[in-house]
């Protein structure tokens, strides 16, 4: 089909509106399943509750007509048929696991976002070439197994199945074993056949998850990638000693060390405003005793930035200012790496359907960077993939109180319907 003649049907759908009503008691029905006494919920990957939120869920799409299937680790595909057997499928979700006090909004929005762009589809009868699909990857939060976007991950083939069928919670149960368990170990392939992509594209409808789009009162955010990520672990080993009688000249302080590492990495984020980020979450000493001038301490960094030159940038400057800080302290400074996430850059074409689809629904948006991870990051590297972000209360997630608006949710699945119309006609 040609672009005009896709362009003629399109208008067609022009005043075609999603059912926000619906789509907020769906959130909220989703929501009491691991409720928490303070407004949030906690639904760890692989557990009970997560089947029972899967299993909710499953149980809507197949209320819509859909065909569902479920891969080797657990992600869920629901099929509204196309017309176009030779099309391949448009795809909308995210995951419906969270943060152990996690929101109600964080995953379980993209997932039903999704579905309720197919029970608008069903309710107007619009028939669509290429199929429509639902999907929910498992286990992205990464709170209980690690990696983080699990799911997503293998299905890009970034993770084999067998990795991922090993990793083990706290109390050492796998993820293998837990999928069975809990009956999500599909017999559906892991990810793409013979390195084609397997979805035509894939869109993903989430909070921002920070306060930007609050405070410009846009409702919507066309995101356009996501920071990549260096994370490092720097463990820095001085001596132990007593606190009265060591003369401060020649301490071998840890902890000291330590401090400077903190203010290096937020010079070192300052420096490259205003999109470079740079963290310590957490600081670890050794012996932690009131008295003891410590000689041991491990400070985690987490580097974040739009660009691999700007992330490079950052490692280096941290390298050196560890040299520096051993010097002064009289320290070992050991840097290690962790995690390296190259930054996310969207498909322009499906960038572009978003932000028109905003424009034609005359929602305000501007184009937004994700500081956070998602499972699109890892759809992206082998499927043409966007975004969608709506404002969340305060800019605050992986919370209990984690809130947004009927309105601002209902914008961000109208420009998620559209989108997905203009690619799938
Ligand atoms: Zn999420």
């Amino acid at each position: 089909m040609g672009k005009t003649e896709t362009q003629a049907i399109a208008a067609n759908f022009a005043s075609l509106r999603i059912d926000g009503a619906r789509l907020w008691q769906s959130l909220m029905d989703l929501a009491k399943i691991g409720a928490t006494p303070k407004g949030g919920v906690r639904r760890l990957a692989l557990t009970d509750l997560d089947r029972e939120g899967r299993d909710r869920v499953v149980e809507w799409c197949r209320d819509a007509g859909l065909a569902v299937r479920i891969d080797g680790v657990g992600n869920v595909f629901a099929r509204r048929a196309g017309t176009d057997p030779e099309r391949r499928a448009v795809v909308a979700g995210s995951h419906v696991d969270t943060q152990p006090s996690g929101g109600r909004f964080d995953g379980a929005f993209g997932v039903l976002a999704a579905l309720e762009v197919v029970r608008t589809l069903n309710d107007h009868a619009v028939v669509t070439a290429a199929p429509i699909e639902v999907a929910i990857w498992t286990n992205e939060e990464g709170t209980r197994f690690t990696p983080v976007m699990m799911g997503s991950g293998a299905w890009a083939g970034i993770y084999t199945v067998e990795h991922i069928h090993a990793q083990r919670d706290a109390e050492g149960k796998s993820v293998g074993d837990e999928l069975a368990r809990i009956g999500y170990r599909g017999d559906a392939p892991v990810g793409r056949a013979s390195g084609a992509p397997a979805f035509d594209a894939y869109f993903e409808a989430h909070i921002e998850q920070g306060p930007v789009l609050e405070a410009k009162k846009l409702p919507i955010g066309v995101v356009s990638g996501a920071l990549g990520q260096k994370w490092f672990d720097v463990v820095i080993d001085g001596m132990d000693a007593h606190a009265g009688p060591t003369p401060m000249e020649l301490r071998r302080d840890a902890a000291l060390a330590a401090a400077r590492v903190i203010e290096a990495v937020n010079c070192i984020a300052l420096d490259e405003a205003p999109h470079g980020r740079g963290t310590v979450g957490s600081v670890q000493v050794k012996p932690n005793s009131r008295n003891v001038i410590p000689g041991f301490a491990q400070v985690s960094v987490d580097f974040r930035h739009p660009n691999m030159a700007g992330l490079v940038r950052m490692e280096t400057a941290l390298a050196a200012a560890c040299d520096d800080i051993a010097e002064r302290g009289r320290v070992k400074v050991d840097v290690r790496p962790l995690v390296d996430f190259a930054p996310c850059v969207f498909d322009a074409t499906c960038v572009g359907l978003v932000r028109d689809a905003a424009q034609r629904l005359g929602f305000p948006h501007m184009d937004i960077v994700s500081g956070a991870g998602h499972d699109a990051v890892h759809v992206a590297t082998v499927a043409p993939t966007a975004m969608i972000f709506v404002p969340c209360k305060d800019g605050i997630s992986h919370n209990e109180i984690e809130d947004a608006l009927p309105e601002h949710i209902a914008a961000g699945v109208n420009v998620l319907l559209h989108a997905m119309l203009a690619r799938a006609l």
